[in-house]
């Protein structure tokens, strides 16, 4: 079995602490995947040292220049989609179809960045000054913090990464505990494509234990965050703290709006694949579906049928649909979250059991799940479950819908199902959510357009496309009098 280090200064390093964390397939917890570093703050404090040290040269090569180190990690990805993709799987559990296409994303953010280097970086600007040139540019923010979650392991570790360096940044890049290996393996792609030492350092290891120490470090000048709420918040206060520039992106309890004049069999094909893929565990996870009443009885039909024919198994199998959650303690949240829906009136339609039998019975599965009756003030319609259950709310009208739909702290994603363009209006302008849909699934946006949320699902700053220049960058106004 591997043990994978950390690597910093452009070096395989153990950790200071000399302990290791061992992780398993959590659809056989018998199945060891490798074991890596338990790192300890000191660990961090030299990534960031590395990261420090590296810093000005890295930010004063030409971006193109930059950009070419992306594009050849790119074409190293390319050679390793199948590696990295079983790792992924066999690290956190959903399927190869759903890692690989992970990999294929990862792979086209890389070599979208490799371009943005070539962009303009500044504008001119007129002057009232008849001599005077006035004109802005963009420079790097330093050292920059980025920490992951597990649930996509290889695709938004890389929208983050890719951005930072393509920008000037140097990284200190700290995975979620349970998808370590799979950070490695990115990391090692860059070693691989000749990244100047410091440029990029991971350290893995507990959040709790090592994350404060990515955040309060001195030296670190941005810290990029995906995760929970409230592990979000204590980083937010912290940055605040010391003026360090963060971002955010946080949960979601997404709704997905179907009208009577909606196509039911593809509005409930996506709100069944917006809900149940990934296991659930999507940040952009259809959790809700808010109905129209006069076809409410149908679209549950299409969606019970559906749900039916969801096949579980471990992730690796071809004909799995779904795979196991990620862990025991994602396992105990879940199926608390569907004790409370029973005890607080919803009814039950469709599984909230863990699956048994011999396939099952070493893994973290539970059935997909669907409630109807959910009322809004009941916790699995405010609460984010992050796994496989979807509940069924009957409303009046439009009106109604979008005002279910916005009694939320959360505002990532949403969708609509219609054929109505001023209904399709009405709720592109009512609905409080940063990724809106109509006709498609609530989960995902393409590479090259802004990622993020509204209200409490974000730090309001936006991911991906030409909009990770704000955050990777600050801007400097100059002023030249001759
Ligand atoms: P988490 O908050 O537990 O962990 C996220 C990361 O933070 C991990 O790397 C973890 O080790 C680290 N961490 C933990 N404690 C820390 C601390 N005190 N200081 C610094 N870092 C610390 O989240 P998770 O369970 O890994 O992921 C699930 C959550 O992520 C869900 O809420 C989901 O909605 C959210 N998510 C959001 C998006 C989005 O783009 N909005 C995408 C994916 C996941």
């Amino acid at each position: 079995m591997t043990t994978y280090q950390n690597y910093i200064n452009g070096t395989w390093v153990d950790s200071h602490s000399g302990q290791t964390i061992s992780i398993t397939n959590p659809a056989n917890w018998n199945e060891p995947v490798g074991f890596v570093q338990k790192s300890d703050q000191n660990d961090v404090s030299s990534a960031v040292q590395a990261a420090k040290q590296a810093n000005s040269t890295w930010g004063q090569l030409s971006p193109i220049a930059r950009g070419a180190y992306l594009e050849k990690t790119a074409r190293i990805l390319e050679e390793r989609i199948v590696d990295i993709a079983t790792t992924a799987t066999q690290e956190m559990g959903k399927t190869l179809v759903e890692t690989t296409g992970e990999m294929g994303r990862a792979i086209a953010i890389l070599k979208y960045y490799a371009q943005e280097g070539w962009r303009k970086t500044g504008d001119v600007i007129p002057s009232s000054e008849e001599k005077n040139l006035l004109y802005t540019t963009r420079v790097p923010l330093g050292v920059v913090s980025v920490i992951t979650p597990w649930n996509f392991p290889i695709a938004i570790p890389i929208w983050k990464i890719a951005p930072a360096l393509v920008f000037g940044n140097t990284v200190v890049f700290k995975p979620a505990e349970e998808t370590s290996i799979t950070g490695i393996k990115l990391v090692q792609a860059f070693h691989d494509a000749g990244l100047p030492a410091g440029v990029i350092n991971i350290v893995t290891g507990k959040g709790a234990e090592i994350g404060p120490e990515m955040v309060q470090n001195p030296s670190v000048n941005g810290i990029t965050f995906t995760g929970s709420n409230g592990v979000g918040k204590g980083i937010a206060m912290e940055a605040l703290s010391r003026g360090c520039k963060y971002q955010l992106e946080m949960g979601g309890k997404n709704p997905a709006i179907v009208l009577a004049d909606a196509d039911l069999d593809h509005a409930a094909t996506l709100v069944v694949s917006g809900a149940m893929k990934h296991t659930g565990q999507k940040c952009t996870a259809t959790s809700r579906v808010i109905i129209e009443a006069s076809v409410y009885k149908q679209v549950k039909e299409k969606i019970l049928e559906k749900v039916k024919q969801i096949q579980v198994g471990n992730g690796l199998d071809e004909d799995t649909y779904m795979g196991p959650v990620v862990s025991s303690k994602q396992q105990k949240n879940v199926l608390n979250m569907i004790e409370k829906g029973i005890s607080e009136g919803a009814t039950l339609l469709y599984g909230g059991k863990i699956l048994t039998g011999d396939q099952f019975d070493q893994g973290y599965f539970i059935e997909p799940t669907l409630f109807e009756d959910v009322t809004n003030d009941m916790s699995i319609a405010q609460e984010e479950i992050f796994g496989p259950v979807l509940c069924l709310i009957k409303v009046d009208s439009l009106e109604d819908a979008i005002q279910v739909a916005n009694d939320s702290s959360y505002g990532l994603s949403a969708s609509l199902f219609t054929r109505d363009l001023a209904k399709t209006l009405q709720f592109t302008q009512q609905m409080e959510a940063g990724l809106i849909k109509v006709n498609g699934e609530s989960a995902g946006v393409e590479l090259q357009a802004p990622f993020g949320g509204m209200k409490s699902s974000s730090s309001h700053s936006r991911e991906q496309g030409q909009a990770a220049v704000e955050f990777f960058t600050s801007i400097k106004t100059i002023t030249i009098t001759p």
